[in-house]
């Protein structure tokens, strides 16, 4: 590559949890030889939600070389081992997805085929109690997982909540001091070359213009250089996914910081529950096609526990992706890329792997076509799976008590989802790709939590007659049982690494 093909100078549009994760990101990869300005509006701000994450996470900071213990501390973070999902399969009905692996895979068979083979003979207990994210979490315990790779205690994984708010700060921090420049001010101009339309400048308010080689797009909903400078559409997907507004508000703990967050179903939708170290944070995510604003304000406000620290506020989104995540020299990352509801946790992690492929991929000033290609087709296998996990939650409901849970249940859903339920539903087994973020046991916790379950066992295990199963199951659950007694609490394991006080 020539120098004059070298990216020199790149635009990252917006300050929210994506800009400032991809201003950070590209600090620390590109080293010092790029200029990189990002602009941020305060009169516009940010979403200013998005608390609950999912296990890669802590790659991502591990690749910042940020300290786990300084980060929970200045982002009022906490420990997440999975999520309760109640009321979803049935009312008065529960399960968890936990991080992490169900006990182990034994014989070189998935966990759950001899799990399936248990419960068909009645004698299995319920998934969730062979995992050891679930024990911890039931006892609202924590340590981190053990090296010992024979331990039940070396399989489970977690994540963290945090106030993405601190998050972006503590980023922008970090992105700063190695270089990032960071310029407040409303864009109001756009200017793209005249030959072949690549994006030349953004033109701030006060008339200042920044000139870029290359531009990344974290602008949030309003999509400004993807959508409204370059002209790539949006997909709709609201036909598979109801919701369309949530109801934000945050209050005083009242009860242990569990380590896991809540999602409670109701008649138009679902609630979370997610426990930071300082508050709690709480939502209703809804059809507005099925329940008023004002009824869902009051839904959410009398089912909350404690005091209330904020007032409700209204957020009103849109669910799909962008029919291009990469068009001419500008990425879409975060918000402007697209977005799925926030069942589980997965935007920020989109965002991670948006900036992750982008510096794979990273182009010269030409921005070939066919490294473009290859990126998208990427981002859209990616948001199109975790779309179809989504879904899975709605569509395999057993629920009747609304119209929409009527609706969810008899709607089409895309074919691929539709293979795999009937895949799983005949023998247990799945459809996954090496790359795919769901692995084995997360479809198995979310298809048998929703009640979807085989038919008949893997017809392998008829020749696996050599395991006592009912044995090895039991010494599984009492191992975990046992164990978990032992380990500190999570309210405690965090005083102890974040100097963290309980008011
Ligand atoms: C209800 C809800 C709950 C969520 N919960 C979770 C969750 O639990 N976990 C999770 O991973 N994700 C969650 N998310 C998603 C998460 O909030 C977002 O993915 C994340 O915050 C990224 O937002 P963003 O940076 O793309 O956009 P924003 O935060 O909206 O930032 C946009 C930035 O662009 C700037 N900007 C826009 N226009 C201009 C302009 N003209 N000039 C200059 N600057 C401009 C703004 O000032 C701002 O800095 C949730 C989202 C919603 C809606």
């Amino acid at each position: 590559m020539s120098a004059t093909d070298k990216i020199n100078d790149i635009v990252i549009v917006g300050g929210g949890s994506a800009g400032w994760m991809t201003a950070a990101m590209l600090a620390k990869q590109l080293e010092a030889n790029v200029n990189i300005t990002l602009v941020e509006s305060d009169d516009i701000g940010t979403i200013g939600v998005g608390e609950a994450t999912i296990p890669p996470i802590k790659a991502f900071n591990r690749l910042l070389g940020i300290d786990e213990n300084d980060f929970l501390k200045k982002c009022n973070g906490s420990i997440k081992l999975g999520i309760s999902f109640e009321n979803w399969s049935q009312k008065n009905h529960s399960y968890f997805h936990p991080f992490g692996r169900f006990a182990v895979d034994f014989d070189y068979m998935p966990f759950g085929y001899f799990w399936n083979k248990q419960r068909e003979s009645g004698n299995a207990k319920p998934l969730q109690e062979y995992a050891s994210a679930w024990h911890l979490a039931k006892h609202d315990k924590f340590s981190l997982p053990t090296n010992d790779p024979k331990s039940l205690f070396s399989g489970f994984d977690y994540a963290y909540h945090f106030d993405s708010s601190l998050y972006a700060n503590y980023l922008k921090e970090y992105a700063t001091k190695r270089g990032v420049i960071r310029q407040e001010g409303k864009i109001n101009h756009v200017s793209t070359h005249a030959n072949n339309g690549f994006i030349r400048s953004v033109t701030l308010a006060s008339g200042q213009v920044i000139n870029g080689d290359f531009f990344i797009d974290c602008s949030g909903g309003s999509a400004l250089l993807i959508n409204k400078t370059l002209g790539v559409k949006f997909i709709d997907w609201s036909e598979h996914l109801l919701c369309n507004r949530a109801i934000a508000v945050q209050t005083k703990h009242v009860k242990p910081i569990s380590p896991y967050t809540r999602s409670i179903a109701g008649e138009a939708g679902w609630q979370w529950r997610i426990p930071l170290q300082t508050r709690m944070g709480n939502g209703f995510v809804h059809s507005s096609h099925f329940i008023e604003e004002q009824q869902a304000i009051d839904k959410l406000v009398d089912s909350v526990d404690g005091e209330l620290l904020t007032d409700p506020r209204v957020i009103n989104f849109k669910v799909g992706r962008r029919e291009k995540f990469w068009y001419k020299n500008c990425v879409a990352i975060g918000l402007s890329s697209g977005f799925l509801e926030p069942l589980e946790s997965t935007s920020l992690h989109l965002i991670q792997r948006a900036i992750m492929r982008l510096i794979y991929l990273f182009p010269n000033k030409h921005c070939d076509e066919i490294n473009t290609r290859f990126y998208n087709k990427q981002s859209i296998e990616e948001y199109e799976h975790i779309r179809n996990f989504i879904i899975l939650h709605y569509k395999a409901t057993q629920r009747d008590d609304s119209e929409f849970w009527r609706y969810c249940q008899h709607m089409q859903v895309p074919d691929s989802l539709q293979q795999q339920i009937e895949l799983f539903a005949t023998h247990g087994h799945l459809d996954l790709n090496g790359k795919d973020l769901f692995k084995q046991d997360n479809w198995l916790a979310v298809l048998t939590g929703q009640g979807i379950h085989p038919k008949s066992v893997a017809p392998i295990m008829a020749y696996k007659q050599k395991i006592d199963l009912p044995r090895t199951l039991n010494s599984f659950y009492d191992m975990m049982t046992k164990t978990v007694q032992q380990m500190p609490n999570h309210e405690d394991y965090l005083r102890k690494k974040c100097n963290f006080s309980l008011k």
